[in-house]
């Protein structure tokens, strides 16, 4: 199989029209003969088996990060979807795979006065994950460039150089020591309504339905077009993005523990080596009784 990382990797030599990804679509995915539940199975029984990989290789980063700070790294996960996109399901899925002690979960909503009154990347910074952690943030500062610039929060000559303060950004976080690895997980206007819909028919879903989500779906057109933008302009080689179709939430799980496992994979990651003599510490144990 080829590395899912190019298969969905945005193409930033040309401006990204999301209107060329069907969110439907299921890239990279093996041409298995079962069909249907069968692939959801599947899929779902894939994502376990690969979540117990992830689990590894973050003690890995962990045990790293304790036994050597100076050599420790850190991996940080920013997603990105539209309303119902499906960031907390794929979070709870593939994050949830790894130990709780060593993730760093952070969500971002409106920003509070006090953040107001900061650089928009003020919380930003102080959110990431610590040496041997590995970050999840569920929105991120990418949020100063959709929802900020479609709601004409703050005028254009102010949110339009934001695209180059987030690449310098993120190359010093890159420089420091941290994987970046960007997903938005793009999701159709219909699949979007029947979530919604979902949402408003289950009562134990009804805290899950902001009516602000239905403004913002009015802006549909607006929000791709901030997508875009901010995916053709803020993809590089050190923090790419990359765009997993996410209307079947199977494949999207699919998707990104894949992703994840293959950013992993780059770091070579293994147990440190003990800094004691192995030997004679059983030795003393032994002596102990
Ligand atoms: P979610 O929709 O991610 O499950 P919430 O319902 O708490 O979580 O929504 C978070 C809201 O915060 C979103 O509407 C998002 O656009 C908004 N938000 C996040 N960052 C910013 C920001 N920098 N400025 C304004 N609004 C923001």
């Amino acid at each position: 199989m080829s590395e899912m990382r190019s298969l969905l990797r945005v193409c930033s030599d040309r401006p990204v029209d999301l209107a060329d990804i069907d969110p439907r679509s299921t890239p990279g995915l093996p041409n298995k003969k079962v069909t249907g539940a069968d692939t959801k199975l599947w899929a779902r029984g894939e994502v376990d088996r690969i979540g117990d990989e992830l689990a590894t290789q973050q003690e890995m980063l962990f045990a790293q990060a304790t036994v050597d700070p100076r050599l420790g790294r850190s991996v940080l996960l920013v997603l990105q979807a539209m309303d119902c996109g499906g960031k907390d399901g794929a979070v709870k899925r593939v994050a949830g795979a790894m130990n709780p002690l060593g993730l760093h979960i952070k969500a971002f909503g409106p920003p509070t006065e006090e953040e107001r009154r900061h650089d928009f990347l003020w919380r930003i910074r102080k959110a990431l994950p610590p040496v041997g952690y590995v970050g999840v943030f569920n929105r991120s500062h990418y949020e100063d460039v959709l929802v900020v610039r479609v709601n004409e929060l703050v005028p254009e000559d102010v949110w339009r150089p934001r695209y180059q303060e987030i690449n310098d950004f993120e190359r010093q976080l890159v420089d420091a020591g941290t994987t970046v690895l960007k997903v938005m997980l793009h999701i159709s206007r219909d699949e979007q309504r029947e979530r919604l819909t979902a949402r408003l028919d289950d009562p134990t879903k009804h805290w899950k339905f902001n009516p602000d989500d239905l403004d913002s779906r009015a802006r549909w057109d607006d929000y791709q077009a901030a997508y875009a933008e901010a995916l053709t302009r803020c993809d590089s080689d050190q923090a790419p993005w990359y765009v997993i179709p996410a209307d079947r939430k199977w494949y999207r799980d699919w998707a990104l523990a894949h992703l994840v496992r293959e950013t992993f994979a780059d770091l070579k990651l293994n147990y440190p080596e003990p800094d004691y003599d192995l030997a004679a510490q059983r030795r003393r144990l032994e002596a102990d009784g």
